[in-house]
């Protein structure tokens, strides 16, 4: 028996989405452009698709466009929106704890010549909307605030920083790839002009995402071509796994509630256990403004990668972080800026539950942890600050 608990890194097809792809990926493969049945078949397909999308959070459907994934909408959001200003330089405020999708092309453009703040979040991982005031110069052309973060779970204060950025008409983006489908979100009620999300967190297909473009927004496409998706993004459209989006968007909406009060209660049960069985461990994120699926975990005197590697051994998966940074013996970018030492940082693990997740399974991890944990401790070389010892006595 496996347990996957990394629902994070990415999430199973669900049955129906899988079900609602397959004539895509056969039958129906005509081009949504072409003026033929063939063509008016599927063009049907991702307008409803759209529709869906749109209806998770509160949009216009003719505020949707289709993406290759959250990594994609971020690129086109954050360097779409700077651009689009034509100007050489420019002021853009982010956060110290983006996903790599989000901070690298931040990062891309301050090597162009414009600004960037990386905004401090607190020990929980939680922004103060008034370092974002504080920010805030004439030449701000961008907020750019994760909704939820990917590594701790922490839920950002977004409707302040919206009514920030409204008051001064600076467009505001959120990655939501890790929310989007867990909360329920509105963008009218958050104030963002542009929302990033990711079919592969929401039980939906890889390679497909979208970004919510408020109307007005102003946006440099960043891949050019024909005219798919309203000029913002050329290329024929992924049909099969737009339609898997908008399945997988139509089932969170209807699920969301039960399936998170669910996934809380499965949680907590696993962070009770761990305190009780495992001890010496400390949570990291903030104790309640989390997502409800994320767990994240400090073990006093482990190395998150020996801990990974031997809970796969028996069947369990779970993370030291971001799937895009594991195998790096850097420790997290997340962890380190809300204050967590480097030493300790590297002891920390997260767990992302989902729907398939049962009570059971919950058990069987807590089992497994007591064991490998006790184990590895008995023989870590690592001290209470996380400093290696020498394993050798002294003669
Ligand atoms: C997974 C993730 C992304 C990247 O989405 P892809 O569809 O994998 O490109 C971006 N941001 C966050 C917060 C994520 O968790």
């Amino acid at each position: 028996m496996r347990i996957y608990l990394d629902h994070n890194a990415t999430t199973p097809i669900h049955p129906d989405v899988l079900s609602a792809m397959l004539p895509y990926l056969h039958q129906a493969f005509g081009n949504p452009s072409s003026i033929h049945s063939y063509g008016r078949e599927t063009r049907q397909a991702v307008d409803e698709s759209r529709e869906k999308v749109a209806q998770l959070i509160g949009a216009q459907p003719s505020e949707i466009v289709f993406t290759g994934g959250g990594t994609e909408a971020n690129n086109l959001a954050i360097k779409g929106a700077t651009l689009a200003k034509q100007k050489k330089s420019g002021h853009i405020i982010t956060s110290a704890i983006e996903h790599h999708a989000a901070m690298v092309p931040c990062q891309y453009l301050e090597k162009r010549g414009f600004e960037v703040s990386f905004l401090p979040v607190d020990h929980d991982g939680l922004l103060d909307p008034d370092d974002v005031r504080r920010a805030i110069t004439d030449k701000t052309i961008l907020i750019s605030i994760m909704q939820a973060n990917h590594e701790v779970g922490t839920i950002e204060p977004l409707e302040e920083i919206g009514k920030l950025a409204l008051e001064r008409d600076i467009p505001f983006h959120t990655d939501a790839v890790q929310s989007v489908g867990k909360v329920p979100i509105d963008v009218g009620t958050l104030g963002v002009n542009l929302l990033s999300l990711s079919a592969h967190k929401l039980y939906g297909p890889k390679g497909v995402g979208a970004l919510y473009i408020r109307k007005g927004t102003k946006i440099l496409p960043q891949v050019f071509g024909g005219h798919q998706e309203l000029n913002f993004r050329a290329g024929t459209e992924n049909v099969a796994g737009i339609v898997g989006l908008g399945k997988a968007a139509e089932i969170a909406l209807h699920k969301m509630q039960a399936e998170g009060e669910r996934l809380c209660r499965l949680r907590d049960k696993l962070w009770e256990r761990i305190k009780e069985r495992v001890g010496s461990v400390r949570l990291n994120g903030h104790p309640k403004r989390r997502i409800p699926n994320t767990l994240n975990v400090t073990f006093d005197l482990i190395e998150g990668e020996s801990l990974v590697i031997n809970l796969d051994l028996r069947g369990i998966a779970v993370s030291t972080g971001s799937a895009c940074t594991s195998g790096s013996l850097e420790p997290s970018h997340v962890l380190l800026a809300m204050g967590v030492s480097p030493p300790i940082a590297r002891g920390s693990i997260r767990f992302s539950l989902g729907i398939e997740n049962t009570q059971e399974e919950i058990e069987e991890t807590a089992n497994a942890l007591e064991e490998v944990v006790g184990r590895l401790r008995s023989t870590s070389p690592l001290n209470e600050n996380g400093v290696v010892t020498s394993m050798r006595s002294e003669v």
